[in-house]
């Protein structure tokens, strides 16, 4: 398993990669671009969502938090809600986050389970898409590339890291990562059901 400095190292830069080439060939504005390089970061981060060991889950959680708080607000004000709602409702994705998620996560998921696969890596991308609804299409592809970029970037190292190179010989987490099934069938369900409707409602929407 790849450290947590290691997965940030890899997806901060091929974020710079991916940020500086939509900037470059897809004549994105410059902020977008850098939108894009933040988001493939983090989402080299999220698969140990689902770590227990405490650096990588509280770390995550508390960037996590502050940005679904942050979403939440640019969505409610889009919609027209007063300010002072607005921030309740960025308060509440906050607390939600933060707290109850945080403890969901750790109780209900094990390390290497369905959060390292590639449907996983597909609902994070999807949710993004969906996420951003106001902006024209070739951006929220822009940005739930981005999503994908990172979050494939991570599955990718972690099973680089289980190769023994110098031993020739392949360690035991090898193919727990880059997966399309887990052994458990309700956790392998329940993700699939995630990613069917996202699919729907992404054909839906548009
Ligand atoms: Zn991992």
């Amino acid at each position: 398993m790849a450290s947590f400095r290691g997965h940030l190292t890899t997806s901060a830069i091929l974020g710079a990669m991916y940020g500086f080439a939509g900037f470059w060939s897809l004549g994105i504005r410059w902020w977008m671009g850098a939108l894009g390089s933040g988001m493939t970061a983090m989402a080299g981060l999220l698969p140990d969502l689902d770590s227990d060991s405490s650096v990588p889950n509280r770390t995550l959680f508390r960037i996590a938090a502050p940005f679904a708080g942050l979403v939440t607000l640019q969505h409610a004000l889009i919609e027209g809600l007063s300010l002072e709602r607005a921030l309740l409702r960025m308060l509440l994705a906050f607390l939600i986050v933060r707290y109850v998620c945080c403890y969901l996560m750790r109780k209900m998921t094990v390390h290497r389970g369905m959060f390292h696969s590639i449907p996983a890596m597909l609902i994070a991308g999807l949710t993004v898409f969906l996420i951003y609804l106001h902006l024209e299409g070739r951006l929220r592809l822009f940005l739930a590339g981005a999503v994908v970029a990172g979050y494939l970037s991570h599955l990718i190292l972690d099973e680089i890291c289980a190769v023994d190179f110098q031993g020739g010989r392949i360690k035991k987490p090898f193919g727990t990562a880059l997966k399309l099934f887990s052994q458990n069938w309700i956790a392998t369900a329940i993700c699939y059901g995630v990613l069917f409707l996202l699919v729907f409602l992404v054909l839906m929407g548009d």
